[in-house]
């Protein structure tokens, strides 16, 4: 059988058993030709293992991975177009950085002036040609992985594998260097499917996100749409913060549904395939997509008191008491500060959310 040679990855029904226990439970997504792609998902969801079986180094136990239409499942993890950038950047601390990224261009056949000028020109690419004489030790966290990235792309692979490359480094760094991969893979065109655990990593830097969890696929988007239309609760409380509550569905009219809280609050928001009339399910709201006022602005305006305050820089998140229903969190940026609200703790207040802001979950 061959796959949709359009994708650069696909991966069908993939099954990954250690004895007993199943790290991938019958896995199928797609991964475009030329994508920035994020596996995201907390410890042990399985996205290293299929990293993994994508480069060869892990055996399918069953289902099928196509890379470009073709097969891959025999071919040895040298005989694919395909690298991988390690978060340990595993440099040879004896070679130089030339010789570092030119080393694996040899083992691959490539004369030795060929390999040290397409070294050269990968230097150039993650701009650090001035330190191509120094040692890996003489160079910062940040420049040593970029010198495996040069090495991992330097023999033109048509997908780079990142498991985790950037965990190593501190947050600020971190930060510079997702915008440095993101451009990477733009100039370079090639492929980029990243694995991190961490969703504002994803959410800053990919095309489309599958997040993971258990050794199941839970949502595959863009970022706004993973962000802002969370299939299920998995993927509304692990990415970002959110306001997580439970409802039972009332009535269900012209595509909205009719909910209301514990308490009795009347709450309406768009209705969602596959939860009906009578069902108890979780609604999520963003902190963002809610404001506080001293009288009601909307039908589902819910009534309170503010509990505390915490500034956290650019935003103020603020803890509200609410009549006869779980604590909210109501965000408010700093920025906005003119136009919206603040009030102090103790003050009674209503929270209104935005149109749009309620989105009924799976469980
Ligand atoms: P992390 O972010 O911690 O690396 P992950 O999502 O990448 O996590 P995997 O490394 O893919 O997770 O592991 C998925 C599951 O498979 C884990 O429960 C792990 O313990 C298990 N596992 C991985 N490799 C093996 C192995 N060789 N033998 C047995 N179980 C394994």
């Amino acid at each position: 059988m061959s796959g949709n040679d359009t994708n650069a990855i696909e991966v069908r029904d993939a099954v990954k058993r250690y004895g007993d226990f199943t790290a991938l439970k019958q896995i199928s997504l797609s991964i475009r030709d030329n994508e920035f792609f994020t596996l995201l998902g907390p410890s042990g969801c399985g996205k290293t293992t299929l990293l993994r079986m994508i480069a060869g180094f892990e055996d399918v136990t069953e289902g099928e991975i196509f890379l470009y239409g073709d097969e891959i499942e025999n071919l040895p993890p040298n005989k694919r177009p395909v690298n991988t950038v390690f978060q340990n950047y595993a440099l040879f601390p004896h070679l130089t950085i030339l010789d570092n990224v030119a080393f694996g261009l040899e083992m691959r056949g490539s004369s030795k002036s060929e390999a040290r000028a397409r070294a050269g020109e990968m230097l150039e690419l993650v701009q650090l040609s001035q330190f191509a004489a120094r040692k890996p030790s003489q160079l910062s966290g940040g420049q040593q992985q970029r010198v495996a990235l040069a090495r991992a792309l330097a023999p033109r692979p048509k997908v780079l594998l990142l498991d985790e490359p950037l965990s190593a480094l501190d947050l600020k760094l971190r930060k510079a260097m997702q915008l440095e991969l993101k451009h990477l893979q733009r100039e370079t065109g090639i492929t980029f499917i990243f694995v991190t655990h961490d969703q504002e990593e994803a959410l800053t830097m990919s095309d489309r996100i599958a997040v993971m969890s258990a050794g199941e696929l839970q949502q595959l988007g863009a970022p706004t749409d993973i962000y802002e239309r969370p299939r299920n609760m998995f993927v509304a409380d692990f990415i970002g913060e959110t306001n997580l509550l439970e409802v039972s569905v009332d009535k269900i009219e012209s595509g909205r549904a009719v909910c209301h809280l514990g308490g009795g609050h009347e709450l309406t928001c768009d209705a969602v395939d596959g939860i009906g009339v009578g069902s108890k399910v979780h609604m999520s709201i963003r902190p963002e997509r809610l404001y506080m006022s001293n009288e009601p602005e909307k039908d589902g305006s819910l009534h309170g008191r503010v509990k505390e305050n915490i500034f956290i820089g650019t935003d103020i998140s603020t803890i509200v008491e609410l009549d006869d229903a779980p604590d909210f969190v109501v965000r408010t940026s700093n920025s906005d500060r003119g136009n919206k609200r603040i009030f102090e703790p103790g003050t009674d207040m209503f929270v209104n959310m935005e149109k749009g802001a309620a989105r009924l979950l799976i469980d």
